[in-house]
């Protein structure tokens, strides 16, 4: 098994979702052809909300596998499946040759602040998916992790950090974090993980904001609060396409150069499926590699 971040350097890895049509898979195609020169640690592929996205993740994954031999991750979550059906989806993702997963318990149906609905003969929690994969056995397993708090736990970092105690214990072996801005959230969460025994990396994940309507949608898709100086910053440029998506890859990259002085082991771009974002701010970042 690929052990996809074991700390030794830090990785660059990028997230992918996947497409609804022809021309969003062009689209992916160019994005992951524009950062081959980066020769990426690894690639993760979302899972749609609701399971949507079940058979498209795989056959993406798989392709992203075969044709750029880059490690691959397929996302899996919990949502409105049972745990046999869980166990099937996890034999599809071996027979594609698809040995790293990221479980993930999934938002509710009504979006991450949502009450969650029980599905009948399913999980609630992503630890009991990193339990069933590690029986199993054969796959890598990865888990979410929240610098800002996880949407659903009202301010509860203790429960957090217990969450995560849990999912290493029952078989994660590296933990993506959510997006977020501020590198002393980060920097909290990994010292309190370890002041309990975790030896987990824990992956930075960061989104290069480039259009404002999106990465709105986006923080308020996953809870993720925007600090002030980040969204009156962008406030001063909202009327110039260019200067957004420049400030926003200052933003980035600044936030992963503090990151990565600060012992972080890799960095985790959240591309949206497009490169040219991504490609500059590695360029201006690789030599903290
Ligand atoms: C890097 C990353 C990638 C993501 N990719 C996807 C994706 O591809 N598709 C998708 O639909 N969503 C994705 N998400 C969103 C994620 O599924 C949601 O944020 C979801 O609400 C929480 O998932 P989790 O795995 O943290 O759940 P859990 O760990 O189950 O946590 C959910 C809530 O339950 C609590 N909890 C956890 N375990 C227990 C327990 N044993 N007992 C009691 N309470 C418990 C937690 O404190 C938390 O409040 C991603 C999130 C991240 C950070």
């Amino acid at each position: 098994m690929t052990n996809l971040a074991d700390g030794s350097k830090p990785t660059f890895s990028f997230e992918f979702f996947p497409p609804k049509d022809a021309d969003g898979e062009t689209r992916l195609w160019a994005a992951i052809d524009g950062l081959k020169s980066i020769a990426p640690d690894f690639i993760s592929v979302t899972y749609g909300a609701g399971g949507s996205t079940r058979d498209r993740t795989i056959r993406i994954t798989s392709e992203i596998t075969a044709h750029t031999k880059v490690p691959t991750v397929a996302h899996l979550t919990c949502v409105g499946s049972t745990r046999d059906e869980l166990v099937e989806i996890l034999g599809k993702y071996r027979e594609a040759g698809i040995s790293s997963i990221l479980a993930l318990r999934g938002d509710p149906v009504g979006g991450p602040r949502a009450p969650w609905e029980t599905t009948p003969g399913g999980f609630d929690h992503a630890d009991q998916l990193v339990s069933l994969a590690s029986e199993i056995g054969g796959f890598t397993i990865g888990v979410a992790a929240f610098p800002d708090g996880h949407p659903a736990s009202a301010g509860d970092f203790e429960n957090d950090i217990e969450v995560l105690l849990e999912k290493e214990r029952r078989g994660a072996t590296f933990a993506t974090t959510q997006f977020f801005f501020e590198a002393q959230r980060w920097i909290d969460l990994v010292e309190a993980l370890r002041a309990r025994g975790s030896s987990m990396p824990i992956i930075p994940g960061i989104l290069p904001v480039t259009n404002l309507k999106q990465f709105n949608r986006m923080a308020e898709l996953t809870g993720t609060p925007i600090p002030a100086r980040i969204s009156e910053a962008f406030a001063k440029v909202e009327s110039d396409p260019d200067a957004v998506r420049n400030l926003g890859v200052d933003i980035a990259t600044n936030l992963s150069q503090q990151l990565l002085e600060a012992g972080a082991p890799g960095i985790h771009f959240y591309t949206m499926n497009t490169s040219t974002a991504t490609r500059e701010i590695f360029e201006r970042i690789k030599g903290s590699r």
